[in-house]
């Protein structure tokens, strides 16, 4: 077989492979949007790298934009293939498109104001809102652990990745040249005990591995205790009567945040300050995480039993309207606000974050991966001046990090996992990851003994 490696290798954003099987039959893993700079972004996603009308299928590993969001692109382009997912994810997905059709919108919205005040052509938008419901009939739901034929020869089953909600690793059974060969795909890989999800399932016996290495050069630290930090920070906002600003993803980190200040909450641990969720999208998002307990783990099936909403506290306000929003703008503290997106690339974070960061009694968290060239890089690096909407400011507020939320595997619990799945793969590509840290994942999976392991470039072909 081959692999194309379009997206996402030597990055970590844009996943998007084409494995091609005997007799040329096209599977793509995952269509993600490519995040960057935005001219360099705008291009890539634009212009797809190959043609969409040739395609079988396409299998979703999770719904992160970054692995599905340049799907209305792929169907504007002629595909017509079905879009297996599982059930959880093709919800997810559902409303992160939207949102993303929405963003899309009113990015070149902005840019085109610029540019026609130059006289120049305006931009279309590289999708809207109303090219997401023919994506979303194209979704054929496959429930974990239930094999299902892609194309003749080709059968697909779909395992736990326990990265967010319905994230699924991708097992593909086939027969080359009378050999049955199982290639296995990371999606992104999670970690074990994090809130809400079940661990990451052992996928035996892969001869062919495609892995994720966000984290493959760094260890998360081992005995953070995220409670205590947040009843920290949550304390010296209280004392300060400060914004307390956390940037999060809309789905998945926003979810486990909640989680984790319910029970917080419940065991009187919490400083009565009002919490606000300022984001449609994750309210959207708690609602399919509501309709899916099939993806919990044991304990967050308990802990919810019984309750008709799980995420919902005392003391926590679901904000939608955009007028709710921006009088928060000015609104005296302590208040936390929880808001999206998690990069600080867009959405509402940014007017928060224009508001309050250069008040040096307010705190910014950082709960997740922050992405090199973005906002929240340059936040969490405390750069002394940032640019928010085009505008300088001094970054005086507390900046704090906390590491051990991350949905993505470090270098150690992928190597324990692939430990835990028996035999060894002959072959390993290692994608969705900063050049070093791919790097530094290529080489633990060498020490560990696997004998082929390469790190493909963007663009590259590998025959296997
Ligand atoms: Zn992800």
């Amino acid at each position: 077989m081959r692999i194309h490696f379009h997206g996402a290798a030597g990055t970590t954003t844009g996943s998007m492979h084409v494995l091609e099987f005997e007799g040329g039959r096209r599977v793509l893993l995952d269509c993600g949007l490519y995040q960057g700079h935005r001219k360099e972004a705008f291009e890539k996603n634009r212009n797809l790298p190959f043609s969409a009308r040739e395609l079988s299928v396409c299998v979703l590993s999770h719904a992160h934009i970054d692995h599905s969001g340049n799907l209305p692109s792929l169907v504007k382009a002629g595909f017509r293939g079905p879009i297996v997912t599982t059930p959880a994810t093709r919800d997810l997905c559902a409303v992160m498109l939207e949102d993303s059709g929405r963003l899309q919108e009113s990015d070149v919205k902005f840019v085109n104001k610029k540019r026609l005040a130059e006289h120049k052509r305006p931009f279309e938008p590289l999708y809207t809102p109303q090219d997401i419901p023919p994506v979303m009939e194209l979704m054929e739901p496959l429930p974990y652990r239930t094999g299902r034929e892609l194309v003749p020869g080709v059968t697909v089953t779909l395992f736990d990745a326990g990265h967010l909600l319905g994230s699924a690793l991708v097992a593909l059974d086939f027969t080359e040249g009378g050999r049955r060969r199982r290639l296995v795909f990371t999606g992104d890989l999670g970690r074990r005990g994090q809130p809400i999800l079940r661990d990451p399932e052992p996928v035996t016996s892969a001869e062919i591995l495609i892995t994720e290495s966000t984290y493959g050069d760094r260890l998360h630290p081992k005995d953070e205790d995220v409670q205590a930090k947040l009843v920290e920070l949550f304390g010296q906002a209280a004392a300060r009567r400060s914004k307390l600003i956390i940037p999060a993803f809309s789905v998945g980190r926003t979810q486990q945040l909640l989680y984790f200040l319910n029970e917080l909450h419940r065991a009187g641990r919490l400083p009565a300050i009002p919490v606000y969720v300022d984001s449609p999208l994750s309210n959207r998002a708690t609602e399919v995480f509501e309709r899916h307990p099939e993806c919990f783990d044991a304990e967050a099936s308990a802990l919810f039993r019984g309750q008709s909403e799980p995420f919902a506290m005392r003391g926590v306000t679901y904000v939608t309207a955009k007028e709710e929003s921006q009088r928060l703008n000015d609104a005296p503290g302590p208040f936390a606000v929880i808001s999206a997106s998690g990069m600080c690339e867009g959405g509402r974070i940014l007017h928060h974050l224009r508001h309050g960061v250069d008040d040096a009694r307010n705190i910014v968290l950082l709960v997740g991966f922050q992405a090199e060239s973005t906002l929240g890089r340059r936040i969490q690096e405390k750069q002394e001046f940032i640019r928010i909407f085009g505008e300088e400011h001094r970054l005086r507020a507390e900046v704090h990090t906390i590491q051990a939320l991350s949905g993505h595997a470090d270098r150690e619990e992928i190597l324990a996992y692939f430990r835990s799945t028996g035999p060894l793969p002959k072959t390993a590509y290692v994608v969705h990851g900063e050049p070093p840290a791919s790097a530094a994942m290529a080489e633990s999976l060498r020490a560990l003994g696997i004998g082929n392991v390469v790190t493909p470039a963007a663009g590259r072909t590998e025959t296997v």
